[in-house]
């Protein structure tokens, strides 16, 4: 068996090795080193914020049904940049970094057709038996997903992640600021049962109070014991209230994503990043899940 050692060391050269070649990689992986961070506190739950102007491009991203038509899908192999190899992780799946990283090993990794992002994949449980130490983690086409048209999850280390952290040192899920289902998945039926119900959990739109696939985030990961665990956030809605998408505008520009509600608060503009305070983290948490 793979020891998550071995994994991280396996990944960090693949990614080493892309960046030997894909210059626009090379920069934000550089600039990722230099990236401000600083701590945040509500109630038991510690996260993180940082401050991350190469991530303008994805907090920002037009993901309405016509600026998803009207553009080439990034993640099908044909409209990919030539300089970005494709590893596959698992059958129908390709692990390739991403471009635009908030972590210092962060991948997408997509299936290799172009089917919509529709419900969990269940194969994201076999992805993070492969990668043990790493998170795998999805984001419904309403939470977060930059490309809601192409089926994909994404991996960081787990260790990288405050709500994974929070989760494995066994402190209540009662006590987060969001609500979260969480459970383990042993290897007999009963451990069937609870992967094959997770997978079919749904959000509910905090407008309209419709049930909704697509508003969720989804966290998969070995946990030390061995065995799987999943964590399913139920999302109210993408954007909180006080969302903006200009650099100028009043509001925040923050939209959470799997690792935003993580508790890893990604933010492009600087002035966000100096004026945030937990109260508002909270209160964005309030906006966008239950
Ligand atoms: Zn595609």
């Amino acid at each position: 068996m793979i020891t998550s050692s071995e994994v991280i060391e396996a990944l960090a050269q693949f990614r080493d090795s892309q960046l030997e070649t894909w210059h626009t990689a090379k920069v934000n992986y550089d600039a990722l080193t230099q990236c401000l961070r600083k701590n945040f506190t509500i109630g038991k739950f510690e996260g993180v914020m940082q401050y991350n102007p190469a991530r303008k491009i994805s907090t920002a991203a037009k993901v309405d049904k016509d600026s998803i038509r009207n553009r080439p899908c990034f993640l099908c192999k044909e409209n990919r940049p030539e300089e970005q190899y494709a590893e596959e992780i698992t059958e129908g799946w390709e692990l390739l970094i991403n471009p635009y990283p908030i972590l210092p090993l962060h991948f997408t990794i997509a299936a290799n057709r172009h089917i919509p992002q529709t419900q969990i994949p269940l194969d994201m449980a076999t992805m993070a038996e492969r990668l043990p130490g790493m998170v795998i983690f999805f984001n419904g086409a309403r939470a977060g997903a930059s490309a809601p048209d192409h089926l994909h999850c994404q991996a960081v280390m787990a260790c990288e992640l405050p709500l994974i952290q929070y989760l494995e040192s066994g402190k209540p899920v009662e006590d987060l600021p969001f609500d979260v289902i969480y459970d383990k998945v042993t290897p007999d039926m009963k451990g069937m049962i609870t992967l094959n119900s997770m997978v079919l959990l749904k959000g509910k739109d905090g407008v309209t109070g419709k049930e909704d696939a697509g508003l969720l985030n989804a966290y998969f990961w070995i946990a030390a014991d061995g065995l799987l665990r999943i964590a399913v956030i139920p999302r109210k809605a993408h954007r909180p209230q006080s969302y903006t998408d200009t650099a100028e505008g009043d509001g925040m520009m923050v939209s959470p994503g799997a690792i935003d509600m993580a508790g890893l608060i990604v933010l492009p503009r600087k002035r966000d990043f100096d004026n945030l305070t937990s109260v508002e983290i909270e209160q964005i948490y309030h906006d966008t899940a239950w």
